[in-house]
């Protein structure tokens, strides 16, 4: 199966979102208030070459959002807290087409998430199922979708995922999960806390596995420390969800993949494992 990591521009945020300060709400109030800026992150999306079809999960940020107006200004977060850089070439649709994967080709689009720098290249899959979790969908819609920060007036017209519905099914320390590809080597994971509807997609490469965590954690490292970031409105459950991704590596070689850690491509081309010595807690 083949991997690919698909790096759509970049994005700055406050610090204090990268690595929240304070507990519960206070945290988004931090985020806002913070003047310093962390250097330019990637934007990562993903591609599966899998015997299914392609799998695509995210779709990064479109050139678009650099256009006046495109975010909307009375929004405190992207007024206060985030810059993005996308040409057009670097959209997910150019990319994929480089790659020599074709529209007709893509089986999914998973989104773990609906946030803008994961839903901006919707617009390149207008005739492709995508999945989004079912309390994600619920969360990001509507007006008060907009007031929590998801830009809902740029989803295309006939944007309409399919929900995920997270019935028990474990998966080791995952407690909800649900097999998408029929030899069950791709599979969805909830993971909510950065936002309510948040997954995850577990791909099993038999020797090790490759989690692509979406924004469970901007870096391993913060990962590895157990830092939740600055905007999630679960503190609690982000910090659950990284637990539970750190039992899973402590018992599975596990590659850690987040959207905007610039370590993601390499660590994807070397599948590089979390470390084990890192993730045994200190005595
Ligand atoms: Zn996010």
């Amino acid at each position: 199966m083949k991997i690919h990591a698909i790096q759509t521009g970049t994005v700055a945020i406050t610090t204090a979102w990268r690595e929240g300060v304070g507990h519960g709400r206070r945290r988004l109030v931090h985020t806002l208030a913070d003047r310093n800026w962390t250097e330019p992150l990637p934007i990562y999306a993903f591609a599966i070459e899998h015997s299914d079809g392609v799998i695509v999960v995210d779709t990064g940020e479109t050139a678009r959002a650099a256009e006046p107006g495109y975010f909307p200004r009375w929004h405190p977060v992207f007024r206060l807290a985030v810059r993005e850089w996308i040409e057009p070439e670097q959209e997910i649709g150019p990319q994929l087409e480089q790659l020599g994967i074709g529209r007709a080709d893509v089986r999914w689009v998973v989104m773990t998430h609906l946030h803008t720098d994961h839903a901006g290249g919707l617009h390149h899959f207008p005739n492709t199922e995508i999945l989004a979790a079912r309390p994600e969908i619920e969360y990001a819609s509507g007006l008060r979708g907009r007031v929590r920060g998801y830009p809902n007036a740029r989803w295309p017209s006939w944007f309409d995922p399919t929900p995920v519905n997270f019935a028990p099914d474990s998966l080791g320390p995952f407690p909800h999960t649900v097999r998408l590809t029929t030899a069950g080597d791709v599979t969805l994971v909830s993971l909510p806390g950065h936002s309510p509807g948040h997954m995850g997609v577990l791909i099993d490469e038999g020797e090790r596995s490759v989690l692509l965590a979406g924004d469970s954690s901007y870096t391993e490292e913060l990962l590895l420390r157990g830092v939740v970031d600055g905007v999630g409105p679960d503190e609690r459950g982000e910090r659950l969800a990284q637990e539970r991704i750190r039992a899973y590596a402590r018992a599975h070689p596990t590659v850690y993949l987040v959207a905007h850690d610039p370590q993601t491509s390499v660590r994807l081309a070397e599948r590089r494992v979390l470390g084990q010595s890192a993730l045994t807690p200190a005595a």
